[in-house]
């Protein structure tokens, strides 16, 4: 992979490109993916951003995500794109499994894959050009730096700044993560100067809540949680028949795992939710705990150090009885966590 600098000099010759980002795309996935798709129309590109999957409606009212081509939705049609592309942006993911069943296409497709992600391990031998550093907090952050360092400062608009905010908050946990450095801060600072809503990003992300959702976050903190204060953790398993009583939609259990961390004295929360196809494990922690590793070793999946995700082919039972005897091997260390 040749450093994301290399490849500024081809910002000035038109192509096709299609951007794409992590499936269930998230806040940091969708604001960095319009962020760029807005960028890069100005100079004149011909672009279409493409999910791997269907997304949040809470992200519905960003600039650009009508435009946005859903890959399960149309397949011919994203298909298409990624064939026709000359560039494929790859952004808050950096291995192509992530795009599940767009895998594939990517792999298969002609064009120069350009990575830009701030999670740990990236698989560069499948990128041409790209950026990958785990102390970023955000892609957002990454896409703003490339803009600036490209030289087009004076092309960020108010659909950028929005996009982009959306992925500084919701990646550092509304500014509170130690992620949340001067340069995050600089950067909103120059947002605003824009002319950044940003009281409105807070409410269209965390302010759209059904009843049903709120019911679901009752249940589930009577009925689903439990705290294991011997090891500091704080654990939640979701069985199916909850999504369907509470009429669930994508992305409604979003966050709920880091309220696990507000309990005194929790430093490692995990929730396992009882999707379609597998069970679906979200891990986060705070100090030395490293739920990255936590995920890889045991459940197949990565992330970050304090924030991570995983997954496990067996009933949730199965795969909370798992956790649970996991846990005990790292009872020392979770103990000495302070
Ligand atoms: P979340 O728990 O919010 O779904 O994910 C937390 C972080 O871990 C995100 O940065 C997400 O991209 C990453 N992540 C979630 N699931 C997986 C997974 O199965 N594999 C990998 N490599 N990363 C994941
Ligand atoms: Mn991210």
């Amino acid at each position: 992979m040749q450093p994301i600098e290399q490849f500024y000099p081809f910002l000035q010759q038109p192509f096709k490109a299609v951007i794409t980002a992590h499936q269930k795309p998230d806040g940091d996935a969708m604001g960095s993916s319009l962020a760029l798709y807005h960028f890069l129309i100005q100079l004149g590109h011909d672009v279409t951003v493409v999910s791997p999957t269907n997304w949040a409606p809470f992200l519905d009212w960003m600039p650009g995500t009508d435009k946005v081509v859903d890959f399960e939705g149309n397949r011919a049609k994203a298909t298409e794109l990624v064939q026709a592309a000359d560039y494929v942006f790859c952004l808050d993911f950096n291995i192509l499994h992530r795009t599940k069943n767009m895998e594939s296409v990517i792999r298969d497709a002609k064009a120069i894959k350009i990575l830009v992600d701030h999670h740990q391990q990236p698989d560069t031998p499948s990128f041409g050009y790209g950026i990958s550093d785990v102390k970023m907090s955000s892609t957002c952050e990454m896409i703003y730096d490339i803009i600036v360092q490209s030289g087009h400062s004076n092309l960020i608009n108010l659909d950028i700044a929005t996009a982009l905010y959306t992925g500084l908050m919701t990646d550092t946990g509304s500014f509170r993560f130690p992620s949340t450095t001067a340069s995050v801060h600089k950067i909103v600072a120059h947002l605003k100067e824009i002319g950044l809503q940003h009281a409105k990003i807070h409410e269209h992300i965390y302010d759209q809540s059904s009843e049903g959702r709120l019911k679901f976050m009752g249940n589930a903190f009577l009925n689903r949680m439990h705290v294991f204060p011997e090891y500091k953790t704080a654990v939640m398993a979701i069985p199916k028949t909850d999504i369907y009583k509470f009429e669930l939609k994508t992305g409604d259990t979003e966050g709920l795992v880091n309220y696990l961390l507000s309990i005194h004295g929790i430093k490692f929360a995990a929730i396992v939710i009882d999707r379609e196809e597998e069970r679906k494990w979200s891990f986060r922690s705070k100090g030395n705990f490293d739920v990255n590793i936590f995920a890889r070793t045991h459940f197949e999946g990565g992330g970050h150090a304090n924030a991570a995700g995983g997954s496990s082919k067996k009933s949730v039972d199965e795969t909370f009885q798992d956790f649970k005897n996991i846990l005990e091997t790292y009872k020392s260390q979770l103990t000495q966590l302070n």
